[in-house]
């Protein structure tokens, strides 16, 4: 990717490789980049019911809500439809996928961007789910 809005002389060619690794983990991703990344990793579709989406419909959803302090970075940041982002809320994700697992099948699926900390407590919550309602 080109950064053409940085000053020729603090360009990113003059920084080491660490130094430019440290720069994108100091600074959040930008919210366009971070809405096309989730877009494109989540096979355009909701990750919690594979819906389609298409950039006009796409609403960006924190895996771990930052209220609970989850980062705005991708392995956090998924593509959901604004229905699933409204049920969903404020809900960790294991409370969530335990309600309704049905979302953690698909989550397990679509997500592939999600950080294998939130897909292993998918896998559990959902696990759990269906061990309790048979
Ligand atoms: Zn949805």
């Amino acid at each position: 990717m080109r950064h053409s809005c940085v000053p020729l002389h603090t360009g990113a060619r003059g920084l080491t490789r660490s130094a430019r690794r440290l720069r994108r983990h100091r600074f959040p991703l930008e919210k366009r980049s971070l809405k096309r990344g989730a877009l494109r990793e989540c096979g355009r579709r909701c990750v919690y019911c594979a819906r389609a989406l298409s950039w006009f419909t796409l609403t960006l959803d924190h895996i771990l809500p930052r209220a609970h302090g989850g980062q705005n970075d991708f392995g956090n940041v998924v593509a959901a439809c604004a229905s699933c982002n409204s049920i969903k809320g404020d809900l960790l994700p294991h409370e969530f996928f335990f309600r309704c697992p049905w979302a953690g099948l698909n989550f397990l699926r679509y997500a592939r961007c999600a950080h294998r900390v939130h897909k292993r407590s998918a896998r559990r919550a959902v696990s759990l789910a269906y061990a309790v309602a048979a």
